[in-house]
C-alpha cells in the first residue's frame, strides 16, 4: 500500500515531532505532562509524583490559569539543588516526606499553600517535618485552646459570687470563692477568694 509520497512524508514528519514531544514529556492518560524531564529517571519520577498529588482532574482542566506543571518543576528543581543535586537518599527521604504531607488529606492546606504560591518551592522543599505538619497541628492547638476557654468559662459560672467578700486591693464586693478541704478532714475548710474587679487573689 503505497500512500502518496508527500502525505507520507508530513505524516513522517509530524510523527518525528511527536517522538520529539514524547521524549521530552512523561505520558498519563494519553495526555503528556507539560513539564520538562531532566533525563534522570529518579528526578522525572519525583516530578511525575509531585504533579500526580498535585493535580486533580479539575485542576489539571485549569492549567491554562494556574500552570501547576511551572510549580512541579520549580519543587523538584529546588530539592534537587537543596540535596547538593544528587539523587541520593536525602533527596528520596525528603521527597517522601513532602510528598506524604501533599497526599495528606488531613493536611489540605498545605497542599493549597503550595499551589497557590503561599509557600514557594524554594521554602517548601526545605520545611521540617514538624512544619509539614503545621497545618494540622496548629488546628488541634486552637481546638485545645478553644476547648480550655471554654472550660475557664464553665468554672467561673460554678463559682460563688458574694457581697460577703471584700476585696483588700480594690475595695470592691465583687468576688466568688470556693472551699476546698486542704489540711485533715476535722480542721475548716480553706475559702479561695479571688475579686473580679481587679484579679486579686487570697484565700483565709
Ligand atoms: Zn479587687
Amino acid at each position: 500500500m503505497d500512500a502518496p509520497c508527500t502525505e507520507t512524508g508530513n505524516k513522517r514528519k509530524r510523527e518525528t515531532a511527536n517522538q520529539q514531544e514524547n521524549n521530552s514529556q512523561e505520558k498519563r492518560d494519553g495526555k503528556p505532562f507539560k513539564f520538562r524531564i531532566t533525563g534522570i529517571p529518579m528526578r522525572d519520577k519525583v516530578r511525575t509524583l509531585f504533579y500526580q498529588v498535585l493535580t486533580t482532574t479539575e485542576e489539571r482542566k485549569q492549567e491554562k490559569q494556574k500552570p501547576i506543571h511551572v510549580t512541579v518543576e520549580e519543587i523538584e528543581e529546588e530539592l534537587f539543588k537543596s540535596c547538593d543535586k544528587e539523587t541520593g537518599k536525602d533527596y528520596q527521604e525528603r521527597f517522601r516526606s513532602l510528598y506524604r504531607n501533599l497526599k495528606d488529606a488531613k493536611n489540605a492546606s498545605l497542599r493549597e499553600a503550595v499551589l497557590s504560591r503561599t509557600i514557594l518551592p524554594k521554602d517548601f522543599v526545605v520545611m521540617t517535618p514538624h512544619e509539614l505538619a503545621n497545618p494540622e497541628l496548629k488546628k488541634e492547638r486552637e481546638q485545645l485552646r478553644k476547648e480550655s476557654i471554654r472550660e475557664s468559662k464553665k468554672s467561673v459560672d460554678t463559682q460563688t459570687f458574694s457581697e460577703e467578700f471584700q476585696c483588700r486591693k480594690c475595695g470592691l464586693r465583687k468576688c466568688s470563692f470556693f472551699q476546698m478541704q486542704t489540711r485533715s478532714a476535722d480542721e475548716p475548710m480553706t475559702t479561695f477568694v479571688t475579686c473580679h474587679h481587679c484579679g486579686n487573689r487570697w484565700k483565709q
